[in-house]
């Protein structure tokens, strides 16, 4: 491990169900922003501030997200070459539903003049964020805000935001609260956007009708009309004026108050697109009118259904920096993950535009496993994105001369949009990322309802791709050239052992399936190769290639290779290669990165930690060995890798260290880029490192086997998971684990390999293997 991952420094004080920010920093401002996010899998509002921004804008990004709701932009090539995407898109910003500019004795309330008491935290149990200060006059009156917000988990289409103000001294309060017809997206656009103008949407209307604030908005190109609707309760504020200028409407207030006078303005801001149901607006404007929207209720159905994904999944750690860490990205997985089947997770869940919401890999790799082990419900929501999307997976391998279906590698609605194809299109391995999802969806659940009906098809298709994508070349087997595997600084190699050792278990997999569907229910066989157009020679095709897979090994080093081409690129020191020219691909042509030896994030590692049991332990070992000190880890997907392969090699203060970097990523902002949004595969990692890493979790022939280790600079640990209804805790202590059955059938456990059926409470032994 690099000097440079050591002694990251704590940017929030370790706190178990909280994050807390004790002073307003413009420098910090837009990294906070992004911790201070709060989302709901449909909706995610970054932590502006609802008074308004008065420091240099560029220290801002004032952004609110739909999930899936994106702008087409044309790329402009002088050379369009075959296959290159014709179009990019990218989520864009949604109305602000909490515009509040308030003034005392006629001076606005702004950060940058006389605030004391700041304080800003996210509750991580209940997912809201609370933020309070005091603000005094220049001539000396001061008043107390306190404002709340989060993302209705009860209904997603809510945001709940409430104003409390006490007037600390006599004062006359103004409060002026506005919703907007367009929205300036600003200086945070990608750049790869060429023809972008700046303004994406046409205003429908914005009004007052009904008691409601209303802006309605359509996207000039890809046609998504949505619609904000905002309730406030007013109960308490007489006589209010609406206002209507341009493409603005608002409520103005205006109140003369005592010294301890206390006002409360809650609100609700509703979204729906048009492509949510038929009738959108009418759908919007009831689910705001109706009995059960107020702010109070929908923030305790919201508690509620919070302290049951905690139920389900929390995490407690002794070491107090990582536990803070692990709960964070929980929270802000389960504030990502889109849960309609449509829609997915972007590599920046719904806290930032920095990969513009596209997903990736990330979801079927490294966030997946969080739901399939503690809302399996949720983990088939986000495989039947794939499937909804897998009609332009057939167009894009067509679009690539391949057969079956290539799935994009970043994308939102499954048109590829990643234009450095060496890096981006090269990475055929997403096929084989989304069968290892449904492989291991599988083995979780069993559930054969939806293999039957959704993944048969996935994975015919995609395995008829991968086949065809390969040669058989003399002397060598089945190789799959001119691609690029996880690691995106060496691109265009032949045999990425990732790749094809996948596409060996995925082509194996969708064999036998297609073997068993012909035998148990050959009407569906004939239907899926009817829409897939494979027949028997194409079947059999799956299964000589996994038979004859090139897997490339060093004889002389007695050493699996990561590809073809590793052993032949330009030695080089990375331990010389200074923080400020890191990451390398933003300091180096392309040219020059891909002559080195330098491996940008865990590739050949990682494919250790997915298909352990290939390799005998001493030969992961070696690999790590090998591999690890080649990796610069300019992914944030590394570390987490790293720390999990750590682990199961017994490197316990490498894996300490990796994961102290992994699990709090965004909070101490390590990859120096917290304000694009959290790095959600990363998240997903903190998990993994707890589940499959410490825990020694793992699923051999559908039965779920625990291998706990305990490290002392860890300390004891426990996690949650669902396991076929039945919800069991794991908690690893110094010398033991106990196995607890929360609720549910009784479940056969295995612990390191000794079979035993959890009841009620089992304690085990750890590193002896008999009963204790
Ligand atoms: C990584 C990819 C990842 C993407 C989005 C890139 O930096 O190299 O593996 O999919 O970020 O997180």
């Amino acid at each position: 491990m690099r000097n440079i991952h050591k002694n990251i420094k704590e940017l929030f004080r370790p706190e178990e169900w909280t994050v807390t920010e004790f002073s307003y920093d413009k420098e910090t401002n837009k990294n906070n922003e992004t911790i201070f996010c709060i989302g709901n899998g449909y909706l995610g509002m970054r932590g502006f501030f609802e008074e308004g921004f008065y420091d240099d804008p560029s220290y801002t990004d004032p952004t609110v997200m739909i999930n899936g709701v994106y702008e087409y932009f044309d790329y402009h090539y002088i050379w369009c070459r075959p296959g290159f995407p014709k179009r990019f898109h990218a989520v864009t910003k949604q109305i602000n539903p909490a515009e509040f500019v308030i003034f005392a004795d006629g001076e606005r309330v702004d950060l940058t003049k006389k605030i004391t008491e700041y304080r800003r935290v996210l509750h991580m149990d209940h997912a809201f964020v609370t933020r309070e200060f005091c603000f005094e006059t220049t001539t000396g009156k001061k008043l107390k805000l306190c404002f709340s917000r989060f993302a209705s988990k009860y209904n997603k289409h809510l945001i709940g935001i409430r104003v409390e103000i006490q007037a600390l001294d006599d004062v006359n309060l103004e409060l002026v609260s506005s919703i907007q017809g367009q929205i300036s997206e600003g200086n945070n656009t990608k750049e790869e956007i060429g023809s972008y103008q700046g303004i994406v949407y046409n205003s429908e209307y914005v009004k007052e009708e009904d008691g409601l604030l209303l802006s309605c908005i359509k996207t000039k190109r890809s046609d998504w009309a949505i619609l904000c609707a905002v309730k406030d309760n007013l109960a308490d504020f007489g006589a209010i004026s609406v206002k209507k200028e341009g493409l603005s409407v608002s409520r103005q207030i205006s109140l003369e108050m005592k010294a301890g006078n206390k006002i409360c303005y809650e609100r609700l801001a509703c979204y729906y697109t048009d492509r949510d149901c038929d009738c959108f607006e009418e759908e919007c404007k009831k689910a705001v009118l109706s009995d059960k929207a107020s702010y109070s209720k929908q923030f305790e159905e919201h508690c509620r259904l919070w302290r049951q994904i905690w139920e389900n999944s929390d995490v407690t750690i002794e070491n107090k920096t990582i536990q803070q860490g692990v709960r964070f990205a929980i929270l802000m997985l389960n504030s990502s993950a889109g849960d309609d089947g449509k829609t997915n997770i972007s590599a920046n869940g719904l806290t930032g535009v920095g990969y513009s919401g596209h997903t990736f890999w990330d979801t079927e790799i490294f966030m997946l496993p969080l739901f399939l082990y503690t809302n399996p419900e949720l983990a088939k929501q986000l495989l039947m994105y794939r499937y909804h999307i897998l009609p332009n997976a057939r167009i894009r391998a067509k679009e690539m001369e391949d057969q079956g279906a290539l799935f994009a590698w970043n994308s939102i609605n499954g048109e590829e949009c990643g234009h450095v194809f060496e890096a981006a299109t090269g990475q055929y391995h997403i096929n084989n990322d989304i069968f290892f999802a449904i492989y291991n969806y599988m083995n979780v659940t069993d559930d054969q309802d939806f293999l039957r009906n959704y993944g048969a098809e996935i994975l015919f298709e995609i395995s008829k791709c991968m086949a065809h994508r390969g040669a058989f070349v003399e002397g060598k087997g089945f190789c799959i050239n001119v691609i690029c595997g996880p690691d995106e600084y060496n691109p265009n190699v032949d045999n990425n052992m990732y790749t094809n050792l996948l596409t060996q278990m995925q082509l194996n997999y969708t064999y036998d399936l297609a073997m068993r569907l012909k035998k148990e229910d050959n009407a569906l066989f004939v239907k899926l190769c009817k829409i897939c157009e494979v027949d028997e020679e194409e079947i059999n095709l799956w299964r000589k290639a996994a038979c004859e897979m090139y897997i490339p090994y060093n004889k002389e080093r007695e050493l699996y290779m990561q590809d073809d081409q590793i052993l032949y690129r330009d030695p080089i020191d990375i331990e010389k290669i200074p923080v400020s020219r890191l990451p390398l691909l933003n300091y180096l042509h392309p040219l020059n990165l891909w002559r080195f030896r330098v491996i940008k994030q865990a590739d050949i590692v990682l494919l250790t930690v997915l298909c352990k049991d290939y390799f005998t332990p001493e030969m992961r070992k070696k690999i790590f060995d090998f591999y690890e000190p080649l990796t610069i880890h300019d992914s944030s997907l590394s570390a987490g890798v790293h720390a999990i392969a750590a682990v199961d090699i017994g490197y316990m203060d490498e894996a300490i260290g990796y994961y102290r970097q992994s699990s709090r990523m965004d909070l101490d902002n390590v990859n120096r880029n917290t304000y694009f949004g959290v790095h959600a595969a990363c998240m997903g990692a903190a998990w993994l490192t707890i589940s499959i890493g410490y825990g020694g979790m793992s699923v051999k022939q559908g039965k779920l086997h625990f291998s706990p280790k305990y490290d002392q600079k860890l300390g004891e640990f426990s996690f949650r998971i669902v396991w076929r209804s039945s919800r069991i805790e794991i908690a690893v202590k110094k010398t033991k684990v106990v196995y607890k059955l929360l609720s549910g059938n009784p479940v056969e456990l295995y612990h390191q390999n000794i079979s035993f059926l959890l009841k009620d409470s089992v304690e085990m032994s750890i590193g002896d293997k008999r009963q204790a």
